[in-house]
C-alpha cells in the first residue's frame, strides 16, 4: 500500500464539498476563496500516541477528537469552521484502523460542514496533527486580552466530566467505569462549541476554550487581559454524573481536570442579559461563574465566601517530572 493509495482510499473521497474550495486534495496545495468581508482564523493541534491518547484508542474516537479539539479552538475565536488539513504519521498501514479513523473524522466534518483540503502522510510513530481554518466577520474574533473589571465570567456546558472518565480509567477515588458511563463521550468524543462561539462573538469581551482546566485557561485570559477574577465554587456547572461522585472527588476535576472543550467567555455587564437570552433561545447551556476584578489574582470562593485552594492547577507539558 502506498501513501497515495491511503490518501485516495480514506481521505480524497469525503462527504463535505464546499463551493468555496477551488482546488482540494490532489495538487501541491489547496486553493480556497474566503469572502472579502471575512477574516481567516487558523489553528493547529497535534495528538501524539502515549501523550494525548492510549495506543489502543478507538480509532473512530481519535478521528473525531483530533478534529474536535481544533474546531474547539476556532469556536473560542468565534469563527465558523470552513476547511482543514490532516497530517498523519502511521507506524503501519492497518486498513481497519484507517477506515474507522476516517469515519470518525468525516462524520464530525460533515456535522460542521468543514472540508478536508489536504495534508501529509508519513510512516513514523502514531501522531495526528490537524490544521483547521475558519471564517469570522472583520474584527469580530474573540481574543484572550479583552476582559475588563466588572465583566461577568461564563462557561458553556459542564466541567470535569472528561477528567472524571480518566479518573475512573485509572481507578482513582474508587470511581468505576459504570459510575461514569453516561459521560464517557465527553472524553472520547468532545463536541466543539461552535454555535456558542459564533453566537457569543458579538457580545463577549474575551474567550478561551477550556482544554487544560478552568483554572489554567481562565488564568491565560487574566494574564493576557491584565485583570483578576473572582469565581464562585458553588456556581461551577457539573453534570448529574459528576455531582453523584462529588463526595468522593470534590470539585478539583471540574476546576483543573482538562479536556473539557467548553468555552469560558467574559461579557460586559451591559450585555449579560443578551448573552443569557441568546443561550436560552439557541438551546445551549451558559452558566455565570463569577466576575472579572482589578488585580492579577484568581480568587475562588466557597459558599461561605472563604478562599478555596484547589489541590491541582491543570495540565502542563514538560513541567511534570
Ligand atoms: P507533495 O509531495 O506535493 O507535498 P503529497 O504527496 O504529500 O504532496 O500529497 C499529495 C496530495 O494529497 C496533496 O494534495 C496533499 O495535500 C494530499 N494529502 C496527503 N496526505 C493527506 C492526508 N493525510 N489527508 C488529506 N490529504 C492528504
Ligand atoms: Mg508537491
Amino acid at each position: 500500500v502506498t501513501e497515495f493509495e491511503i490518501i485516495r482510499a480514506y481521505f480524497a473521497t469525503q462527504p463535505v464539498q464546499r463551493a468555496d474550495v477551488r482546488l482540494g486534495i490532489g495538487d501541491d496545495a489547496a486553493v480556497v476563496q474566503a469572502p472579502p468581508s471575512m477574516e481567516t482564523v487558523i489553528t493547529t493541534d497535534v495528538l501524539v500516541a502515549g501523550v494525548h491518547f492510549f495506543d489502543d484508542v478507538d480509532p473512530a474516537a481519535l478521528g473525531h477528537k483530533a478534529l474536535a479539539v481544533n474546531l474547539s479552538d476556532l469556536a473560542a475565536m468565534g469563527a465558523a469552521p470552513a476547511w482543514f488539513l490532516l497530517d498523519l504519521t502511521l507506524p503501519k498501514v492497518d486498513k481497519a484502523w484507517l477506515e474507522a479513523f476516517a469515519h470518525g473524522l468525516h462524520e464530525l466534518a460533515l456535522t460542521y460542514q468543514v472540508q478536508l483540503i489536504g495534508g501529509d502522510t508519513s510512516s513514523g510513530p502514531l501522531a495526528v496533527a490537524i490544521t483547521a481554518i475558519g471564517l469570522v466577520p472583520q474584527g469580530k474574533s474573540m481574543r484572550r486580552d479583552g476582559a475588563r473589571p466588572g465583566d461577568l465570567i461564563y462557561v458553556t456546558g459542564t466541567l470535569g466530566d472528561a477528567a472524571l472518565v480518566l479518573a475512573a480509567r485509572r481507578g482513582e477515588y474508587g470511581v468505576t467505569a459504570g459510575d461514569v458511563a453516561a459521560v464517557r463521550q465527553r472524553l472520547e468524543r468532545p463536541d466543539p462549541r461552535i454555535a456558542e462561539g459564533v453566537g457569543l462573538r458579538d457580545l463577549a469581551s474575551s474567550a478561551i476554550d477550556i482544554s487544560d482546566g478552568l483554572i489554567a485557561d481562565l488564568g491565560h485570559v487574566l494574564e493576557a487581559s491584565k485583570v483578576g477574577a473572582r469565581v464562585n465554587l458553588g456556581a461551577i456547572p457539573v453534570s448529574a454524573t459528576y455531582r453523584a461522585q462529588m463526595r468522593k472527588i470534590g470539585l478539583d476535576y471540574a476546576l483543573a481536570g482538562g479536556d473539557d472543550y467548553e468555552l469560558c467567555v467574559t461579557v460586559p455587564r451591559a450585555d449579560a442579559i443578551r448573552a443569557e437570552s441568546l443561550a436560552l433561545a439557541s438551546g445551549f447551556s451558559l452558566t455565570r461563574i463569577g466576575e472579572i476584578i482589578i488585580g492579577n489574582t484568581l480568587e475562588i470562593l466557597d459558599s461561605m465566601g472563604r478562599p478555596y485552594q484547589p489541590k491541582r492547577k491543570g495540565y502542563e507539558h514538560f513541567t511534570r517530572g
